[in-house]
């Protein structure tokens, strides 16, 4: 399967990891929306967040336990910080492997675009 991040969480390809366990790994977006910009992505493929089942229930509690620290660790906490999962086409999916976006850094707008 040609998944590029199933590519970044196996280490198939070289990328800076700044969280990294069994389950998932965190890196910087490789095109910023926000002065912190990171993915989660688990190591299992999963394409979209319309394929998670009870099943799956540790790994996305994890998921977003594991972005509320590294906003912690990262001073968003305070200021806030944003969590986005995209799902599909109208939903802006551009990578067909679930990931979590961390956004923080400036002040968000809503309704997003
Ligand atoms: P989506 O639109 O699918 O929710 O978000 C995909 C995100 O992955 C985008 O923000 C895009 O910039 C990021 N991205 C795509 N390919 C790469 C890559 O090879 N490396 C990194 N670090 N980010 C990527």
């Amino acid at each position: 399967m040609d998944c590029i991040f199933c590519k970044i969480a196996s280490k198939a390809i070289p990328a800076t990891l700044i969280y990294d366990d069994d389950q998932i790994v965190a890196f910087h977006d490789n095109a910023p929306q926000a002065p912190t910009h990171i993915l989660l992505v688990p190591h299992q493929h999963i394409a979209t967040i319309n394929e998670l089942g009870k099943e799956n229930s540790d790994l996305i509690s994890h998921m977003i336990l594991t972005a509320t620290q590294l906003a912690k660790d990262l001073s968003l906490a305070d200021d806030g910080y944003r969590l986005v999962w995209n799902c599909n086409r109208q939903g802006g999916q551009a990578v067909y492997h679930i990931h979590l976006h961390l956004l923080g850094g400036r002040n968000m707008h809503w309704p997003p675009g």
